[in-house]
Parts: C-alpha cells; sequence; structure tokens
C-alpha cells in the first residue's frame, strides 16, 4: 500500500532502526518504546489485519513466529522471556493499518490491559 506507513519503512522511503530482516518479514525497533526492548515485527507484504492472513499466504505466520524467535535472541531476551502482542481492529487498539507483532521484553512485565 502507497500511504502505508510500515510499507514505507520495508520500502526504506521511511528511516528505521532494523533489527532483523529475511524475505518474508521486516522488524525495527519502536519509534516510542515501552520496555528496554520493544521491537515491531511485520510482514513486508501489506495485510491491514491479522484477519486478513488468508490459507494462500499460510506461510507467513511461520516466518513471523520464527522472525520473534530471532529478535528475542538478538535482543538478548530469549532466556529471560518477553511477551508478544497483536493488536487487531478498533477494539484491539491497533493504530497502523499493516499487520505487525509487537515484541517487549527487557524489564519484568505486567499484564496490564489498559
Ligand atoms: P499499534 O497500536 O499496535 O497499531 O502500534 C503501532 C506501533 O507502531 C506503536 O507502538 C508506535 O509507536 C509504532 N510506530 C508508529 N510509527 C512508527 C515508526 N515510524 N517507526 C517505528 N515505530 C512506529
Ligand atoms: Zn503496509
Amino acid at each position: 500500500m502507497q500511504d502505508c506507513i510500515f510499507c514505507k519503512i520495508v520500502r526504506g522511503e521511511l528511516p528505521s532502526a532494523r533489527v532483523f530482516e529475511d524475505e518474508s518479514v521486516f522488524a525495527f525497533d519502536d519509534i516510542h518504546p515501552v520496555a528496554p526492548a520493544h521491537v515491531i515485527i511485520v510482514p513486508k507484504k501489506h495485510f491491514a489485519t491479522l484477519m486478513d492472513i488468508g490459507k494462500s499466504d499460510a506461510g507467513i505466520s511461520e516466518k513471523i513466529v520464527n522472525a520473534v524467535q530471532q529478535v528475542a535472541k538478538i535482543k538478548a531476551i530469549d532466556k529471560r522471556g518477553f511477551r508478544t502482542v497483536i493488536n487487531t481492529g478498533d477494539e484491539g487498539g491497533q493504530v497502523v493499518q499493516h499487520l505487525h507483532v509487537h515484541v517487549f521484553g527487557g524489564r519484568r512485565l505486567k499484564f496490564e490491559l489498559e
């Protein structure tokens, strides 16, 4: 999608601090981190939300899970523990309309929905 900020980051048209990349996914530091490690993982292909992944795109789920593991190792939170979050849609709190996974870590995380 032309005007999507995460598509622009994937294409290198907006700056980002890259953490991990393969042929299918791109991971970068969140611009407003809420934990010492806060990384955003996006599929390079534009999907608006988790609900837009179809059967023919099933491989992307494995790519995303692999990226979570790689990011956790790169940020040295793989053994300490970390949290992954996918906000979906309006009531899910999704602000950027390009599917993304948050990876939070580097401190003890409380469980808060608000
Ligand atoms: P969400 O509420 O799940 O849609 O989260 C969107 C996330 O994207 C927020 O944590 C923002 O801080 C982050 N974000 C927005 N723009 C950028 C950007 N240009 N570079 C890095 N992270 C960004
Ligand atoms: Zn996009």
